[in-house]
């Protein structure tokens, strides 16, 4: 029995490093100290980092069906990475998958990486994809897709706490950072432990230093090493691995959020082909898996069916784990967003503005801003006359917040696009049960027929819970109707999404779309008078200028004169998605049944769930910014990678959640 804990390290933004450049190589001020060597670097990387660790042979022989993971300690400039992703290139099969994962706590600013990489030519279109992609500055995991095959993780933060946040097992380690010497806060015990809990069985390390500090904590974890030839002038480094790496304390705390056994799947079948099923799909698709999808209507019938839809989120004041996992879904949706199509005809980063519509907002919004210390590119808060400028129209409230990477997205089109990735196929059908085969799923569709699948991914939104499997996962189904108003010529519209209680896009093809209605627990799809009415009345309210003018040219902004669809969207009590393992619930009930008479009994039973059946719903109306993460972190899971996101925050979407809380409070005793 032990106490629970759930420490998540503040969200920081970071502060990038001062340098001097000594003929096109970066030195830190802070550490006096060096990021590679000029002139021969790469050939050092090459030495230190892939040789001691056997890359090049390892990867020729790579055959499994996950990726192979690598870890760094200070990520740099990425010469490192970059080094080992060229040294994939070359050597690996081309079935095989890399997938890299680095810790940085003062990244470079994205001119300084430019600069430091073009040292190093035969890298420049690795270096290319990189930069492309190179996040904001702000504590967290930032998930690049390089290429179909190799992706970064970027750790943004302290390397310690970064790796004790990590939930995935890395096969070699980098482990790199300025000298002990000159940076001896990182090189601590903790850093090793760290090492040693985040490592596959037999995971090997090179690192470039023979420094006591660094052989004692090594052994001290696990580790074994030996001195090897250094690079150049440099007699000895130091290379070694860990054969039985230590259990994951963790997962004492929260026994029930043990991940089920990896089981690689060759063919999973998805239920439903709203955003948060096209978006496993082609998440699978990326990882070779085969595909199908099987909807009841059509691609985006549902909630992800509208013309246009707004890319943002609203954060909590103060940060908590909601606030933090749609702050990171936002800020991969952005990235992921832009690589779906280069020119930009899915969605347009046009920028967000959220408005405080009251005193209170505007307090709240104030708060917000001070407790997330974030960069500019990321949000900003705002005041008039800077709020109208930005805006591009005359906004009447006197505060908001600016999001200059957000914006609207065409969902339909977006989830057809998702759908016609590799080895995707769609099926029409309503799976109306699921049964559990010795090796994976039946599917029982309402027409008679049946599917067979290695895995199933639920993701049908307010439906989600009609399974025998999924019946107890709460759910809400909220109506939410848009307007659609055709512009006369001289009225242009906004030029940002402006969102206060509902939102307003951008024209489309000079169509005015704004709302939605907010209907909770009313899962009708008509279009109604009345809930035009609330858009209208939300209109006015957010943008009198904009009424204003449409008047003046003669629109009279009634119910009668406007286009619109009406869908439902599904909501969890606590408005975090769901997305993971489907529990077994009365599993769950019996195994930690104690926790109802004191909240600290926690029996050491891992949680029991479904094999191989997932779930991603309850996105609401903000799956834009949290599907595509959530269906990260399930394809993730599916195939035994690193999580996208902190192990705390990945419990945090748990589908289970509620049952644990459930049963502390005593309920479904
Ligand atoms: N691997 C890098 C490359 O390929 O360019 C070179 C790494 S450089 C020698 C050391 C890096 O470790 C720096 O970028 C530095 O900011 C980072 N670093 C130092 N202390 C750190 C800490 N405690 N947590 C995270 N990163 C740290």
């Amino acid at each position: 029995m032990t106490q629970r804990s759930n420490a998540l390290p503040p969200l920081a933004a970071l502060t990038t490093p001062t340098l001097t450049w000594n003929d096109g190589a970066p030195h830190a001020t802070a550490f006096d100290d060096i990021y590679f060597t000029r002139g021969d670097g790469r050939a050092e990387t090459e030495h230190v980092f892939l040789g001691a660790n056997h890359l090049p042979e390892r990867f020729a022989a790579w055959e499994a069906t996950r990726p192979f993971l690598i870890g760094e300690t200070g990520f740099g400039t990425g010469l490192n990475m970059l080094c080992a992703w060229a040294c994939f290139e070359q050597h690996a099969p081309s079935s095989a998958r890399l997938h890299l994962l680095s810790t940085e706590k003062f990244p470079l600013a994205l001119g300084a990486l430019e600069q430091a990489l073009a040292s190093w030519p035969s890298l420049a279109t690795y270096a290319q994809a990189l930069c492309a992609q190179w996040p904001a500055a702000v504590s967290g995991i930032h998930r690049l897709h390089l290429t179909e095959r190799v992706t970064l993780d970027l750790h943004f933060g302290d390397t310690t706490e970064r790796l004790e946040q990590l939930d995935g097992q890395v096969d070699a380690w980098f482990l790199d950072g300025f000298a002990p010497s000159k940076n001896p806060d990182m090189w601590q015990p903790e850093l090793f432990n760290a090492m040693a809990a985040r490592s596959r069985p037999g995971a090997t390390f090179a690192t470039f230093t023979c420094a006591g500090i660094v052989k004692r904590g090594l052994k001290a974890a696990g580790f074994n090493w030996k001195k090897v030839p250094g690079y150049g002038r440099k007699r000895e480094m130091l290379a070694g691995s860990i054969e039985t790496p230590p259990a994951d304390q963790r997962r004492q705390a929260t026994p029930w959020f043990t991940p089920p056994p990896a089981a690689p799947a060759k063919h999973v079948v998805i239920v439903g082909a709203g955003l948060a099923g096209s978006s496993v799909a082609a998440a699978l698709s990326r990882r070779g898996i085969k595909v199908t999808v099987v909807e009841r209507e059509a691609p985006g019938a549902g909630g992800s069916g509208n013309r246009q839809g707004a890319l943002y989120v609203k954060l909590a004041a103060e940060t908590n784990h909601q606030s933090r996992v749609y702050l990171a879904g936002l800020l991969y949706s952005q990235r992921w967003l832009a690589q779906q199509h280069a020119n930009q005809s899915l969605w347009q980063p046009c920028g967000v503005v959220q408005l405080a519509s009251s005193d209170k907002e505007a307090r709240r919004q104030q708060r917000f801003i001070e407790q997330h210390p974030l960069p500019g590119e990321v949000v900003t808060a705002m005041e008039n006359p800077a709020l109208t400028e930005t805006a591009a129209i005359t906004i009447n409230a006197s505060h908001g917040l600016y999001y200059p990477q957000a914006g609207w997205v065409r969902p339909k089109a977006l989830c057809e696009h998702l759908l016609s990735q590799p080895g995707v196929s769609m099926q029409q059908g309503e799976v109306s049960s699921l049964t559990q085969r010795e090796n994976g799923w039946q599917l029982n569709l309402a027409d008679g027929s049946t599917l067979e699948a290695d895995q199933v991914v639920i993701a049908s939104a307010h439906l989600a819970n009609r399974f025998a499997q999924t019946a107890e996962l709460p759910l809400q189904s909220v109506r939410g109707q848009i307007s659609e108003l055709t512009l006369p010529d001289e009225v242009e519209g906004p030029k940002r999404v402006i969102c206060a209680g509902g939102y307003v896009a951008p024209a489309l093809d000079a169509v005015l779309t704004f709302g939605a209605s907010f209907v909770p627990n009313n899962a009708t799809t008509d279009v109604t008078a009345d809930d035009h009415q609330r858009n209208i009345d939300e209109l006015r309210q957010t943008l009198p200028a904009l009424v204003a003018e449409l008047e003046q040219a003669g629109i009279e902004l009634s119910p009668e004169n406007l286009q619109g669809r009406a869908a439902v969207r599904a909501a969890s009590p606590d408005k975090t998605p769901y997305a993971g393992p489907v529990p077994v619930a009365e599993a769950w009930r019996a195994d930690y049944s104690l926790l109802s008479k004191d909240a600290t009994r926690v029996a050491e039973i891992p949680g029991r769930h479904y094999p191989g059946l997932w779930i991603s719903t309850a996105h609401g109306s903000r799956g834009f910014a949290s599907a595509p993460l959530c269906a990260e972190v399930i394809a993730s899971r599916i195939c035994d990678e690193p999580m996208p996101l902190e192990a705390p925050l990945v419990d945090h979407l748990h589908p289970g959640r509620r049952i644990i809380s459930g049963i502390i409070r005593g309920e479904n005793a």
